[in-house]
């Protein structure tokens, strides 16, 4: 009898590509997904540790679904818990939370077919660094949009962050394989790819670094859109830069985590450049790639930070001005350089600070895509929107668009004059509609 899985992916981009992998690993073994977790055989959850709230929901998430076994069915489904959670916390979960039937890291998703079709109560957390799954097949779901994992792990031990520890050491794929992956999915009609790495800025191949990377995948995805994510400022070159400026395909738009204003706090973080490096940096794509799309991270209340400090970051949150900007309060993750730093802050004041960040983004962000009003711009077509009759698509500037009562196929590029834009989410018609 065939073995049926749910899937239910958690956190980041790198997660998502990862679970595709894990549909096509498993589906090429014999076994179906189905959609939904009350008829599985087994449910596999794919968790983030990112910060505390992620890890919470995830093991909130299995909590809910272990009651499945209870509702008059001789066995429940069972239940894998894979990603950075397992990882980090291995065989202990199997026995702490009695909710878990096994325990999968993201180094050993090749053991899945076996684990599921034995039902095997174990935890499988071993570093195999050199397999970056390429011979597996996958599958992808968001059509005509896909990611290209080029490098997985990271060595940049930020203070604050797990990653380091649950991804493992920092490896680059072939650029030949990667290229090979970018034509066959253009081929098949994907038009936007994204490269993924958690900081793809310091990929290298031999003599292949990122620019020389990107510009090769930009050929090879012609006339797919090429973005990436994510870019450490510290190790961003002029050659990036003049890749994106000088390639049509490659999107202007980009993600530069700041994460601090305050000189102090970004060396406590050991982020590698100072706010003055990072002004720089955007300085430059700005001279590059004028209204280039620019997004960022910032962490509020890290360990110590002062007053003034956290000024400082919300002085440059405005003076910057991102289009968008993600803003997290300070999440202790245990084990991380900055977890035993002395000066931690209270929660409540942690959110105050998130909470002044926020209404400065929200300010900067609403008055930015106001702007967009009158202007054309090609929007890529991703598919039907939420609301029957709407269509939804993405700019360059990987800006949400929604269109009203158009039939275009996913896949296509279309020129749109945007109406209005209510933050990152626009709307529009078709030019001379
Ligand atoms: N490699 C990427 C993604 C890291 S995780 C990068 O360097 O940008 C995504 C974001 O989560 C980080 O940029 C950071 O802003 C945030 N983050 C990471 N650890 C955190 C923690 N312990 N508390 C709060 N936010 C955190
Ligand atoms: Fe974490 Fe820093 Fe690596 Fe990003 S670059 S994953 S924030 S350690």
């Amino acid at each position: 009898m065939t073995i049926t899985y749910f899937i239910d992916t958690y956190g980041c981009q790198m997660n998502v590509s990862d679970s595709e992998t894990i549909r096509g690993l498993l589906n090429a073994a014999g076994f179906d997904e189905c959609p939904s977790p009350e008829s599985a055989d087994a449910v596999l959850l794919i968790s983030c540790a990112v910060r505390e709230h992620a890890e919470t929901r995830v093991l909130g998430r299995a909590a809910q679904l272990a009651g499945l076994r209870s509702h008059g069915r001789s066995r429940g489904p069972f239940m894998v818990l894979c990603g950075c959670v397992a990882q980090e916390h291995g065989s202990e979960l199997l026995e702490r939370t009695g909710l878990l039937d096994a325990v999968v890291g993201p180094d050993c998703y090749r053991d899945l077919p076996g684990i599921l079709r034995e039902r095997l109560r174990t935890a499988h957390t071993d570093r195999r660094t050199s397999d970056h799954y390429e011979d597996l097949p996958r599958v992808r779901s968001e059509f005509p949009r896909s990611f290209v994992t080029i490098m997985r792990g990271c060595d940049n031990w930020c203070s604050y962050c797990i990653v380091p520890s649950v991804r493992g050491p920092e490896r680059s794929r072939e650029s030949g394989r990667i290229l090979t992956e970018v034509a066959g999915l253009s081929a098949a009609g994907y038009r936007e790819i994204t490269l993924l790495g958690q900081n793809v800025n310091s990929y290298r191949d031999g003599s292949t670094g990122f620019a020389g990377l990107l510009e090769a995948v930009a050929r090879a995805a012609d006339p797919a859109w090429i973005r990436f994510v994510t870019s450490h400022p510290r190790d961003l070159t002029r050659g990036v830069a003049e890749a994106m400026a000088g390639t049509g395909n490659i999107c202007r738009q980009l993600h530069l985590p700041m994460q601090s204003g305050s000189d102090r706090v970004l060396a406590a973080m050991n982020r590698g450049y100072t706010s003055a490096q990072y002004m720089e940096k955007v300085a430059m794509l700005r001279e590059l790639m004028p209204g280039i799309v620019l997004t960022t991270d910032i962490i509020a209340g890290f360990p110590g930070e002062t007053q003034e400090e956290f000024d400082r970051t919300a002085g440059l949150l405005s003076e910057i001005g991102f289009d968008y900007a993600f803003l997290f309060r300070y999440s202790e993750r245990r084990g991380t350089a900055a977890a035993s730093m002395p000066g931690a802050l209270p929660v409540e004041e942690r959110l105050r600070r998130l909470h002044v960040l926020q209404d400065i983004q929200k300010r900067i962000t609403l008055r930015r895509s106001a702007m967009l009003a009158g202007r054309n711009l090609r929007v890529l077509i991703t598919g039907e929107a939420r609301r029957p009759g709407q269509q939804a698509g993405r700019t360059m500037g990987n800006r949400m668009v929604i269109l009203e009562g158009s039939s275009f196929s996913p896949g296509e590029f279309v020129d749109v004059t945007i109406t209005r834009g209510d933050g990152w989410t626009h709307f529009g018609v078709p030019v001379g509609l």
